[in-house]
Order: structure tokens, then sequence, then C-alpha cells
């Protein structure tokens, strides 16, 4: 078994003002309030204008629960019109920035190229990036799947040193099965994330490569969680749509029940 601690995260996207937030952590934190959730690692991946409320609940009441953002700037601080720094994500004490999110990527453009300034800017400010690549349907229908999201990964990672890399984590999210209800199955996910990580040895080491936590993410749900987990290479799940329900990602947390 893997000594890898699984990592539970929930991507609100764009729901959940701050009064909903603190409601639903506040859920979260009273149906977890339990020893035998402390194997697994929770987070949630709120929008900015609730990660104040976010930090003075979990800071206050001493939560276990972890909490970053879904994206950040490239840039550290400037004329970025609307934009996010590191610095500030690092000032709410953000564990977490997902980086690369498909809706990033196909609404917002955004190329490996921004995606690997994201990484570094993510490093600068001591956040850890949750790195999400995966393929498109036509990819995955052309066999292109594994190439496709090892460049994604050989993208983001260009530059980026063994001792940060040993810490990243990888969503293995692909696009045809975010938020449509359609699930990869385990051994297609297993395939992909498996290759994740023999990409991660050939670039850094075994050793490293070995302690990068591995998520897969696209409509995970309670029912189907478990299988996902069973798999050698996934370490974790990236929830989007069923992480809204805090009582539906109470029971993806706690999928060894
Ligand atoms: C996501 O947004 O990262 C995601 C995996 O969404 P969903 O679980 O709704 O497919």
């Amino acid at each position: 078994m893997s000594s890898r601690t699984p990592l539970m995260a929930g991507n609100w996207k764009m729901n959940l003002n701050h009064l909903e937030a603190i409601a639903h952590v506040q859920k979260l934190a009273f149906a977890l309030a339990d020893k035998d959730y402390e194997a697994v690692e929770v987070a949630v991946l709120a929008p900015f204008t609730d990660l104040r409320s976010v930090q003075t609940l979990v800071d206050g009441d001493k939560l276990k629960i972890k909490y970053g953002a879904q994206d950040l700037s490239a840039h550290d601080s400037g004329a970025y019109t609307g934009e996010i720094s590191g610095a500030m994500l690092a000032k709410f004490k953000c564990s977490y920035v997902a980086i690369g999110h498909s809706e990033r990527r196909q609404y917002h453009r955004e190329t490996d190229e921004l995606v690997n300034e994201k990484v570094k800017a993510a490093y600068r400010h001591g956040l850890t990036p949750i790195l999400c690549v995966g393929e498109e349907e036509q990819v995955r229908d052309e066999g292109r799947h594994v190439e496709h999201t090892l460049s994604q990964v050989d993208g983001a990672l260009k530059d980026i040193t063994a001792e940060q890399a040993s810490t990243i984590v990888v969503a293995y999210e692909p696009v045809w099965a975010i938020g449509t209800g359609k699930v990869c199955g385990p051994d297609d996910a297993q395939e992909v994330c498996g290759a994740i990580r023999g990409r991660l040895a050939e670039l850094y080491s075994q050793e490293i490569a070995d302690q990068v936590r591995i998520q897969y993410g696209g409509s995970v749900k309670s029912g189907n969680v478990a299988e996902i987990m069973a798999r050698p290479d996934i370490d974790g799940a990236l929830v989007g749509g069923a992480s809204l329900d805090a009582d539906e990602f109470v029971k993806i947390v706690r999928f060894r029940d």
C-alpha cells in the first residue's frame, strides 16, 4: 500500500458566496470531526471572495480542513487588473491553488507556457499547486490521451526543481468526464495516472515520483469513488459538482467506510 495520504479536494468553481461557504465548511467540519478521517486530507478550493471567511473559520476553530484557490496570476504584483497574486493567497494562508483547470484552458485560453509560469508563481509564495491535466474527448477517441496528458505535464514542469516537484499534486481530469456524469473507468484512469508517475520518474527520480499525489477528477461521486481510489496510482480525487453538497462530499471523503 502506498504511504501517500489521499487528498480529497472540492473544487467549488464559481459557486457559494462567503456566507454559504462558512455554512458549508462548518457542515464538513462537524461531519468529519472524528479521528477516522485524519488518514485523509480534505481541502476546499473556494472562489477568491470566500477565502478570507474560510480562513477566519478554519483558524478560529482550528479545523483540519485545508483550503485554497482555483487559480492565481503568473505575476506577483502590478498592473494586472482583475488578477490575484500568489502573495495575496499566501497572506490568506492558502495551502493549495489549482492551476491549469480545463475550464481555464478552454475559456481563458491558458497555454502550457502560462500554466508553467503559474506553477512557478505558486512555488514563489509557498503554495502547493494542484496541476490539472487531461485530454478532450476527441484526443481520447484518437488514442492520444496518454501522450497528450504527458505533454501537459512536461510543459507545466519546465524548470521546476526536484524539490518543488516532490510536493506538487497532479490532477488527471479527462475533459470529457468533467461535469458530464461520464466517469472514466478506473482502469483507464489508472493507465494515465500510472503514466504520469512514470513521467515524473523520468523527469526527476522514482523516489520523487513516489512522493507525488496524483488525483483523478471527473464526475466523482460517493458511488464510484471507492473503486477509483483502489487503483495504485490514484491518491485522491478532485471533485467538482459533488463537492457542493456537503453530505455527498463527506461520503466521498469517507470512501473507506
Ligand atoms: C472539476 O471541476 O475539477 C471536476 C472534476 O468537476 P466534476 O466533479 O463536476 O466533474
